[in-house]
């Protein structure tokens, strides 16, 4: 028997278990994945880049109805394992209407400071390592962050100084990673990489761990969750099936929390046929327009390994002209020769090396805004996504002032290329809060409108995709979904 069943163990489930853990309430987590081997090769770039070992033989579809390999990641601590660790907070005003160059990013149904006190929580969980103060656009905290930033390597601070003689304002990205303990399992950077528990704050060594400490919170792993039955008396959610070793089995908790992820939360009530009174769920998928940039300078020498420390928000607000705003820039990992080879097959590895060793890489994100007819759908019970990309006016813009300023700041050239629909790393929207059942799935507390012991606190739940990595967000919903719960319970 179990009174609260949480369905996947990624940022969402396993920071709602976290929450719900000290309620003594029994607790299952339903994981379908299992947790990664703690083998060497987890840091060999070949296997992960070039062979994509940690994906999952699953196919979605595309807008065509052609199948294709998403980047998406089925293990305990789901997408998180693999994830670069930055958490960092929406900005107060992401919370708010904006006005974008290619249409409106809605208000949400409550301001920043509703969700400021869960953010605080969810920095203690996830342990983040920051410097408030250094980024003009940082919401207000009432704590500073529980540790002192990631250190640039020195190659990396060259690169802040020149940008900021060349005008901009890095400041030092908020990061989940114990850098000591990181590199003590070899030396690599950790975006997309997979954690084997060394150093990397994601949802298996923080949030689960946590809620494990608890005796009556369990882990099921290899556990597929394959439909919810509605109680058609009472309209309550009666009981979650799923599938483990070939055998189904039944469980029928009080509450259930959906963390599956934006696009599987999403396909699973479809599966189900619940929660869609209003017709919203799978629409307003959104995934941040993102580009890779590499700034190439003869001169420079990047001996760096993980490189990932600072980002630059200074067109986020608005593009630095006082027009509309263009998004968040942030290094990337390090761009390491085997990585370039899987995204350019045709280099030389000489040259890969020669690239590699005089580059510095960074990441452009541009808010995606909602629209009902970007979605997930079923086709024949496959997942089909239909995205359509939205404000490429800010996105292109955001690159095009990102590449002058590095020019500006002495790289000469300096290449990008636009992430495909098939990499979903920033997936979110799908099963939206909002104040009005017609025109959204869940309540502002992320509770469904339609089955009150239903749940949803993952990407899905966010009506907006703001320009910044979601994962803080996704925790903070979801440790304040826990409270809400826990109210319930107390009650
Ligand atoms: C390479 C990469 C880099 C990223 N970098 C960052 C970053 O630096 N900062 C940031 O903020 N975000 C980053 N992200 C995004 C971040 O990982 C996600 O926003 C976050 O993990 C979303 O949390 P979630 O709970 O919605 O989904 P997930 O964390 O993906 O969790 C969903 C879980 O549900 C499980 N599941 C799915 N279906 C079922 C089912 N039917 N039954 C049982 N279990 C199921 C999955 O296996 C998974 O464990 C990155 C993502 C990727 C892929």
């Amino acid at each position: 028997m179990s009174d609260i069943v949480i369905i996947g163990s990624g940022m969402g489930g396993a920071s709602a278990a976290a929450g719900l853990a000290p309620t003594g309430a029994r607790i299952v987590v339903l994981e379908r994945g299992e947790r990664i081997p703690d083998d060497a090769p987890a840091r060999d770039p070949n296997r992960i880049f070039r062979n994509s070992a940690f994906l999952s033989n699953e196919t979605w579809l595309d807008e065509k109805g052609d199948g294709f390999s998403p980047g998406n990641y089925y293990h305990v601590g789901g997408n998180s394992k693999l994830y670069g660790a930055v958490l960092i907070r929406y900005r107060a005003e992401d919370f708010e209407e904006m006005q974008h160059a290619d249409g409106v990013s809605p208000a949400w149904p409550f301001s920043y400071e509703t969700l400021a006190p869960w953010y605080d929580a969810a920095e203690r969980l996830y342990q983040v390592r920051g410097e408030a103060g250094s980024d003009p656009t940082e919401p207000l905290h009432s704590d500073p962050f529980p540790f002192a930033p990631v250190p640039d390597e020195p190659a990396i601070a060259t690169v802040r100084t020149r940008l900021q003689k060349a005008g901009a304002h890095p400041f030092s990205l908020p990061l989940g990673v114990d850098i000591e303990r990181w590199l003590s399992g070899g030396a690599t950077g950790w975006d997309g990489y997979p954690d084997t528990r060394s150093g990397k704050m994601d949802a298996e060594t923080c949030g689960l761990a946590t809620a494990l400490a608890h005796d009556n919170v369990e882990l099921i792993t290899g556990a597929r969750v394959t439909g919810l039955e509605p109680d058609p008396e009472n309209g309550r959610i009666a009981a979650v099936t799923y599938e483990r070793n070939g055998t189904t089995h039944r469980l029928t908790p009080g509450i259930v929390v959906l963390c599956a992820g934006a696009v599987q939360s999403a396909a699973l009530l479809l599966k189900s046929d619940v929660g869609n009174r209003s017709d919203q769920v799978g629409r307003c998928f959104m995934n941040h327009n993102a580009s890779a940039l590499i700034a190439f300078d003869p001169r420079f020498r990047n001996d760096a390994v993980y490189q990932k420390t600072f980002g630059i928000n200074d067109w986020y607000l608005s593009d630095g002209n006082g027009g509309p705003p263009l998004g968040n820039v942030q290094l990337l990992g390090r761009v390491v020769p085997d990585i370039l080879k899987a995204n350019v097959p045709s280099l030389p590895m000489p040259l890969a090396r020669y690239v590699s060793g005089h580059a510095v890489d960074f990441y452009a994100i541009s808010e995606d805004l909602p629209d009902p007819e970007s979605r997930i759908v079923l086709k024949g019970g496959d997942i089909q996504l239909l995205w359509k990309r939205s404000n490429m006016t800010a996105h292109d813009r955001l690159v095009g002032k990102t590449k002058s300023t590095l020019r500006a700041a002495g790289f000469p050239i300096v290449l990008s290329r636009l992430f495909d629909g098939r990499v979903p790393s920033h997936q979110c929207g799908t099963v939206r809060i909002g104040d009005d059942p017609a025109t959204s799935a869940l309540d502002p507390e992320c509770r469904a409108w339609d089955h009150r012991n239903l749940f949803v606190a993952d990407a899905a739940c966010l009506p907006t995709s703001a320009a910044v990595n979601p994962a803080l967000t996704v925790a903070a919903m979801a440790l304040r979904t826990a409270d809400t719960i826990k109210g319930e319970l107390a009650a």
